[in-house]
């Protein structure tokens, strides 16, 4: 039992006497009842501290108040709490009492927790006998029994009085270790009433300050208290790191980028909001746990929980059980890693506004168990600060591209309307890992097949004229016309991509998948995939791959266009080495990948078969920066070739209301684009380079005489006139005057709403320009209400194209045809229906079953 000692000083306590008798309304519980068992009513002493004894008992007994009216006047009242309420209370409470004819009234009252009162009284009188044997009255006033405090230096007030005067004073000093005292110091003349006010140093813990008088008669008379030093009631101690695709402490990229400590870190690699998260420990050597340290300073135990939360959003994602210290213990809880988070993982909300980052935070703390009603403990808490990063979404369009006379399309893209064996490649294979590698939320990449039309189209070259309408007349052309047909197709997918962009059914890359023997070439080799380059800039849009290579080829040709370079080693014009290695964390397969993995830029194995694929980390971190950009404002996509002699002609330009910025006002390069205001006042420029090397994978490589250059800058309505420069001779060798006006087009066949049967049919429109540019259309088709764009065809410029609509199943669908007059854009809907043939079976509605 706690025993609470209370010294008295008479002539400090002036105050009226009056006695609360609180009386409680309430009717549920009975009043406590106090019972005085010493000592007995009027009962006289001879020493004037005493001790008074009894017992409380009541329904949940929450506090003792005790009070003493003094012989001749003056009172003192007191209390403490009883924390958790009992039912039963022994008390044993310390008096001092004064001589008077009228005694000193002492009482007791409980108080239980719904407020009722009871209590019980003695009256005690004093009668001293002698010499004086009193000794000095000692009261501590500052600090109060049991005070904790955060920090050593303290200052201690006590009042002391003595009926015959008080020589001098000390201070006796007791911790867990040792002992300090201060020895009497005397005061010039003898005093009966004194104050003093000392400082002293604590000591980790448990102190106890005894401050003791000594009057002329040598009577020594004191009062002590205990009190306590801590840092932290409860000190935490852990360290955790987030992981999305790679470690913070990746052991092949060091250094360690979770730095600060101990109870700060600093994670640098960013996270992706609405991406999938888990945490692990730290070291990578320790991620499958992580250790959670308490050190309870408190003289007694706690039981409270371990809490995750996330910042800015305030998230709770994750609470331990219920975890007992004890009192003085250090105790370190062990948790398998990833954290069993509810489902496993947690995301960081995506905000809605369009900063591209914020800062944010996984913090964790300690909460006290609430069945206690303890107020919040001491503690401190673990932070790791972590980058949030709004990312891109990612809308990926293959596009099978054959000439007009061939080479045939393999069985399963041929077949458009059927989920095929490349549907289920890129569906269930290619995209869960792709989006498992890229910094992009969940679900932030959508990859469709072009499948209401594949592209069968002849190309001319540009220089030659000649017509590729086979694969033999592709073959027999020189290498610099071979470049000028890909680069058409790279042109074409640039282009494509940027006039859907933005929009519902907008495509971030586009990816001409094409006979392998058009990308093994007799002139130039053999390759599996293309990228197109423009660097450094580095601008590189548009993709090609074999028809056949449906695994991790095409993703690795998207990340050249998002800047990575390849990674693999090439001596003697032989593989000799796959370049870097990765590690990382598959969240959504609970996979951790191992260090044997290569990066994605030097290997496109199967991730499905021994972890061979992954991404590193600085190409990671490289694609988080690239898709951090969340502005889409109205853009002009700028595009043209370019031979080593400056000679430029340029293809035409798109301004549109939303896309991504890929080339940025205020930088640098070989050429420079100028945009001036209809004052020829220079309003901005940007600079980019371009590569006369064609550069293909693995590893070949060869010189060209021209290339091509494609990009988006941000639009302003200022701008009247956009020149292109040598950034060398700061000669202009290309200028654009803006149109004007816009382009119309209006479909004429389909009619709205008319129904057509399967089979070929002719598209036809009418376009007009009132500047009288020409005009080149590009043919959309939808099946979903224009949610999803399909191509027919592009770089059209007859006022018809003739669709295959023989594989279309019976429905409803959509026809838009947009026009460039190099330019603006602008263009026409309409919607028409597909009749259905008897002896056709609607396989359709299974296919479109399977992608849900
Ligand atoms: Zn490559």
């Amino acid at each position: 039992m706690k025993k609470i000692i209370i010294k008295i000083m008479i002539c400090l306590i002036l105050i009226g006497a009056s006695i609360n008798l609180g009386i409680s309304t309430d009717t549920i519980f009975d009043d406590p009842l106090v019972t005085i068992t010493d000592p007995y009513d009027g009962a006289i002493f001879d020493n004037p501290n005493i001790e008074v004894m009894g017992n409380a008992m009541g329904m949940g007994i929450k506090r003792i108040e005790y009070e003493i009216l003094y012989a001749g006047g003056g009172i003192y009242s007191n209390s403490f709490d009883i924390n958790p309420p009992v039912e039963y209370y022994e008390f044993s409470i310390d008096f001092v009492i004064v001589e008077g004819s009228d005694g000193n009234l002492i009482t007791i009252t409980a108080v239980d927790v719904e407020n009722n009162e009871g209590s019980d009284s003695v009256t005690v009188y004093y009668e001293p006998s002698g010499d004086d044997i009193e000794p000095p009255i000692v009261i501590i006033t500052y600090p109060s029994d049991g005070d904790e405090f955060n920090e050593s230096d303290i200052y201690v007030t006590a009042v002391g009085t003595d009926n015959i005067g008080i020589i001098g004073y000390g201070i006796f000093h007791k911790w867990e270790e040792g002992s300090e005292d201060t020895g009497l110091i005397e005061f010039t003349n003898p005093l009966e009433y004194v104050e003093i006010n000392e400082s002293i140093s604590l000591r980790e813990g448990w102190n106890n300050i005894e401050v003791y008088m000594d009057d002329l008669s040598s009577n020594r008379g004191f009062d002590d208290v205990e009190i306590f030093w801590v840092f932290f009631g409860l000190h935490i101690d852990s360290i955790f790191q987030p992981v999305q695709v790679v470690y913070q402490d990746d052991p092949l990229y060091p250094p360690d980028d979770l730095i600060g400590g101990p109870c700060d870190y600093e994670a640098r690699t960013g996270m992706v909001t609405g991406k999938n998260t888990y945490l692990f420990g730290h070291p990578y050597s320790d991620r499958d746990h992580i250790d959670i340290t308490c050190c309870n300073n408190y003289l007694y135990d706690v039981t409270f929980q371990y809490v995750l939360k996330i910042y800015p959003d305030g998230k709770e994602i994750w609470r331990s059980d219920n975890i007992t210290v004890l009192a003085g213990e250090i105790k370190t809880s062990t948790f398998n890693a990833p954290l069993q988070c509810t489902g496993n993982r947690f995301q960081w909300d995506i905000w809605s506004d369009n900063a591209k980052t914020k800062p944010g935070k996984i913090e964790l703390t300690i909460e006290p168990d609430y069945t206690w009603g303890r107020s919040p403990c001491n503690c401190y808490s673990v932070e790791v600060d972590v980058i949030l990063y709004k990312t891109h979404d990612l809308k990926v369009l293959f596009v099978p591209f054959t000439f007009g006379d061939g080479p045939a399309f393999p069985a399963d893209l041929a077949d458009i309307s059927r989920f095929t064996a490349f549907d289920i490649c890129y569906t269930d294979t290619l995209k869960p890992w792709w989006n498992a590698i890229y910094p992009i939320r969940e679900s932030g990449l959508d990859i469709h097949r072009n499948r209401l039309g594949n592209i069968q189209k002849n190309l001319t070259t540009r220089n030659t004229n000649e017509i590729v309408s086979d694969l033999a007349t592709f073959q027999a052309l020189d290498a610099a016309e071979t470049t000028d047909i890909l680069n058409q197709l790279f042109e074409g997918a640039a282009a494509l991509g940027w006039m859907r962009q933005g929009v519902a059914g907008g495509y971030d890359r586009i990816i001409w998948l094409v006979h392998p023997d058009i990308l093994n070439h007799p002139v130039w080799g053999n390759a599996a995939g293309w990228a197109y380059m423009c660097p450094p800039g580095t601008v590189k849009q548009g993709v090609l791959t074999d028809w056949n290579a449906r695994y991790h080829l095409s993703t690795h040709e998207v990340s050249h266009t998002y800047g990575l370079d390849d990674n693999y080693v090439v001596t003697g014009g032989v593989l000799t080495s796959r370049g870097d290695h990765a590690v990382g964390y598959w969240v959504n397969e609970n996979r951790d990948v191992l260090p044997a993995a290569w990066d994605l830029m030097g290997a496109v194995w199967d991730i499905w078969n021994g972890d061979r694929t992954w991404i590193k980390k600085p190409n990671y971190i490289e694609l988080l920066e690239r898709f951090t950009n969340q502005r889409d404002p109205e853009v002009l996509g700028i595009s043209g070739y370019i031979d080593i002699n400056d000679n430029v002609e340029l293809n035409p330009w798109y301004k549109l209301d939303q896309g991504y910025i890929d080339l940025e006002w205020g930088t640098t390069g070989s050429y420079t684009v100028r945009a001036y205001d209809i004052n020829n006042f220079l309003l901005y420029e940007a600079g980019f380079n371009v590569s006369f090397n064609m550069i293909s994978d693995y590893f070949y490589k060869y010189s060209v005489n021209e290339t091509l250059f494609n990009f988006r800058v941000e639009w302003n309505d200022d701008i009247k006139r956009i020149d292109i420069v040598n950034s060398t001779s700061d000669i202009t060798i290309a200028t654009r005057s803006i149109s004007s006006k816009i382009p119309e087009v209006t479909i004429t066949s389909p009619s709205s709403g008319d129904q057509i049967k399967q089979g070929k049919y002719e598209i036809t429109w009418i376009g007009s320009d009132d500047d009288g540019d020409s005009l080149t259309y590009a043919i959309f088709i939808s099946n979903d209400s224009g949610i999803n764009w399909f191509i027919l065809d592009f770089y059209n410029t007859d006022n018809s194209f003739i669709a295959n609509f023989s594989s279309l199943p019976k429905g409803d669908y959509l026809i838009k045809i947009i026009a460039t007059d190099g330019f603006n854009v602008g263009e026409d809907t309409t919607n028409f229906g597909i009749k259905a043939k008897n002896n056709i079976i609607n396989i359709f509605d299974h296919w479109m079953l399977r992608l849900i």
